[in-house]
């Protein structure tokens, strides 16, 4: 008999478009850090959505939250109020440290709101002229996919045949902030960055980049905007990634774990002065601030005012960088992590990441490639340290095997 994986690969190949390259494995059911597939294997869940995932697949109170609202309302459009956005987005610009908020859905969408609300900040505040709007963004970095936001992509695969691509945008190399600082002129409105890199393979920038970066923004009244839509939200050990480097930017650019796993929720969060440019009319989105994300976004904001999964994603990760500094040397290059977060780079000589990540998947671990050689960990933090001692001995022996 055909298994039920090899029969639902076999349909999702038929009838859905080939933009993803999935490892073999369907996945039915799921709980905490682990997940279930049709055919009733189990494997640990180290890549939670990307990092959409952070508190784990089925958290019980966000589940409740999402229960609750469904019953009541859940779309009335931004035509009209509602009783769930105010209350969310307050809790939320207190947790950034920020004034104001614009909710919006997937990621890209929050980016895209970022360079708009930046390019109009530039005209209406900074007096930059008309269409003359430039935006920094570093070598390597990961914004989303639409058609703008590729247009400053160095990723050849993101770009080609999709032409021709939005003008405005300066590219530096990630981590040098003279370069960066050289590509500032009259017309910089802001600086776009993600204080990691996290498609890039986790990609930590040298101490002291951020804060430099922040002085230069600052001494030329460019805004500071972080993407923190990977890194954001307790992964790296604390609520945002530019914490650990004492920087405040002048946004936040937040995603993923916003929608805790259960519905698409991002959102621009910034100072007053920065998202005040907007006017009605000039910018929208008929799922953004829905009540059903905002509960659930409210209720993820209540999980990070707690403290708890922060400090547990930096005790946890502190284990994990540990282990994982024992592989570098033999059959590891370099490892990078911030929080309960790591980049793995693999002896090219050895396999692909691909293969590594197909080795993990036959050991019941759920892992992903980047780049060739390098994968990503990145479970969701209620996972326990038990469980997550077991993985890394199925990647010391999928490596060694
Ligand atoms: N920005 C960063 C830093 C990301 O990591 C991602 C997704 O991986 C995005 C933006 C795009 O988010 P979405 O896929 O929800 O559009």
């Amino acid at each position: 008999p055909v298994s039920l994986t090899v029969r639902d690969i076999a349909l999702d190949d038929a009838v859905t478009a080939h933009n993803y390259h999935p490892l073999p494995v369907v996945i039915a059911s799921a709980s905490g850090a682990w997940v279930t597939d049709v055919d009733g294997r189990r494997y640990l869940d180290c890549l939670a959505g990307y990092s959409a995932l952070n508190f784990g697949h089925g958290h019980p109170v966000l589940l409740d939250a999402a229960r609750e609202q469904l019953e009541r309302i859940t779309l009335t459009s931004r035509a009209f109020h509602n009783d769930r956005m105010g209350p969310f987005c307050r809790d939320l610009a207190e947790l950034a440290g920020m004034d104001l908020v614009l909710p919006m859905n997937t990621g890209a969408e929050a980016v895209e709101t970022a360079i708009k609300v930046s390019r109009k900040w530039g005209y209406d505040v900074k007096g930059v002229p008309a269409d003359r709007a430039t935006i920094i963004v570093t070598e390597g970095n990961f914004h989303g996919r639409t058609t703008t936001i590729i247009s400053f992509s160095t990723d050849p695969v993101a770009r080609a045949g999709f032409g021709p691509f939005t003008p405005g945008f300066r590219i530096v190399p990630y981590g040098d902030a003279a370069a960066l600082g050289a590509a500032i002129d009259e017309t910089t409105v802001a600086v776009l960055i993600e204080p990691v890199q996290g498609e890039a393979g986790v990609q930590v920038p040298p101490p002291g980049y951020l804060a430099e970066v922040r002085e230069l923004c600052t001494a030329a009244n460019v805004l500071l905007v972080a993407d923190e839509i990977q890194s954001g939200l307790g992964r790296t050990g604390s609520t945002f990634a530019c914490e650990l480097e004492d920087v405040v930017p002048d946004a936040y650019v937040l995603g993923k774990a916003l929608g805790g796993g259960i519905v698409p929720v991002s959102a621009v969060v910034a100072r007053r002065e920065v998202l005040e440019v907007l006017t009605p009319g000039s910018h929208g989105s008929t799922f953004g601030g829905n009540p059903l994300a905002c509960a659930v976004g409210h209720a993820v904001v209540g999980l990070l005012q707690t403290g708890e999964y922060q400090a547990r994603a930096a005790e946890l990760g502190a284990r994990m960088r540990e282990r994982l500094l024992d592989l570098v040397g033999d059959r590891v290059t370099a490892v990078r992590t911030r929080g309960l977060w790591a980049g793995v780079d693999v002896d090219p000589a050895l396999m692909t990441g691909r293969e590594l990540c197909e080795r993990l998947l036959a050991r019941g671990v759920l892992a992903k490639d980047t780049h060739g050689s390098t994968i990503r960990l990145a479970p969701p933090i209620v996972i326990e340290q038990d469980d997550l001692d077991w993985m890394l001995d199925q990647l010391t022996e999928a490596l060694s095997s």
